[in-house]
């Protein structure tokens, strides 16, 4: 019950921040995205694939967190590569090198015990693939995708396919900005939501997140953190806690709910942000993620006279 499928990378990531860097680290988008649903989905089910270079001890850091890993795929060959870099401006990631590698014939594989899945979460990879696991699923509950301006540059109409099929669509503000071809955040949100999905949820770094739909808009601010050691991930991480929320309340869609979904993907984030790959979420407790969840409750509230 309430089982939660996430589909997406599984990657080597090297990132150059003013702060330091890290060569070949464990990142994805689905590691990212998993890792934090497992923070509140009963049972997380990861599908990608990674080549036979990929480091075993990757994969035990996820099934130590509960995370069903019988879906990932070990291809001949070498697993997907990232390399980026941030400049001051944390907000803006500078893609140096993306090799596909085993992703260039990767076809997404189901399970035939996952097809059942309650909840499927498309992480962000080629919308073709995003298309291809939607054919394989059966009746889920709800259904979330997130995406990147590689694919809205180079996969316009097969995205589009993908709105039309998702419920919520988690998309970073440059993003939405680039997708709807408007400056206004507003007009970008509520154009991408009459595009399909029921709720468009656009995320802006350290200025927070945006939820539209359903006549109903919520702002969030993020976490105030003196120090952002490295974003890469942030958005994942920030989709697969809100998502993990969504599916451990059992696919309750009410305003309240999606809005505490919209407060624990942010506090989750914050933490990804701290350090690099996933080696702040490693420590991570609940009561640490539940104290921050409690900070942005207090810095957000105020009351009229
Ligand atoms: P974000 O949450 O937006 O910072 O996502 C960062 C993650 O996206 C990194 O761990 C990368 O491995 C992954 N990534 C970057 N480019 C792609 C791509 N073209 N397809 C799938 N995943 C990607």
């Amino acid at each position: 019950m309430n089982e939660l499928l996430i589909v997406g990378s599984v990657a080597l990531d090297s990132v150059r921040t003013p702060f330091g860097e890290v060569t070949e680290a464990l990142g994805g988008s689905a590691t990212y995205a998993s890792y934090a649903a497992s923070f509140f989905a009963p049972e997380v089910r990861l599908v990608g694939v990674v080549g036979e270079d990929f480091p075993k001890e990757h994969i035990g850091l996820l099934e130590s967190r509960g995370i069903h890993m019988e879906g990932l795929q070990v291809a001949k060959g070498k697993t997907f590569r990232w390399a980026g870099a941030y400049e001051y401006d944390l907000n803006e990631a500078h893609t140096l090198a993306t090799h596909l590698n085993v992703f260039e014939t990767f076809k997404p594989q189901i399970p035939d015990s996952y097809r059942k899945s309650d909840f499927v979460f498309l992480a962000n990879i080629d919308p073709e693939l995003q298309l291809s696991v939607l054919d394989q699923v059966e009746k889920p509950k709800l259904v979330a995708c997130d995406t990147m301006n590689l694919w809205i540059k180079m996969k316009p109409d097969a995205l589009k396919r993908v709105l039309k099929r998702v419920d919520f669509l988690f998309i970073n503000d440059g993003e939405a900005r680039q997708f709807a071809n408007t400056p206004s955040l507003v007009k970008a949100g509520r154009m991408l939501e009459s595009w399909g999905p029921k709720y468009v949820v656009i995320k802006k770094g350290e200025h927070g997140a945006l939820l539209f739909g359903n006549n109903s808009f919520f702002s969030a601010p993020a976490f105030p953190l003196e120090e952002v050691y490295d974003p890469t991930g942030a958005g994942d991480t920030f989709a697969g806690g809100f998502f993990g929320y969504v599916a451990k309340q059992g696919g309750d869609i009410s305003e309240p709910n999606l809005r505490r979904a919209v407060v624990f993907g942010t506090a989750m984030a914050s933490f990804t942000v701290e350090k690099f790959s996933l080696e702040r979420l490693k420590t991570l407790t609940d009561e640490q993620l539940s104290a921050r969840v409690r900070m942005l409750k207090e810095l957000s509230h105020f009351d009229t006279p």
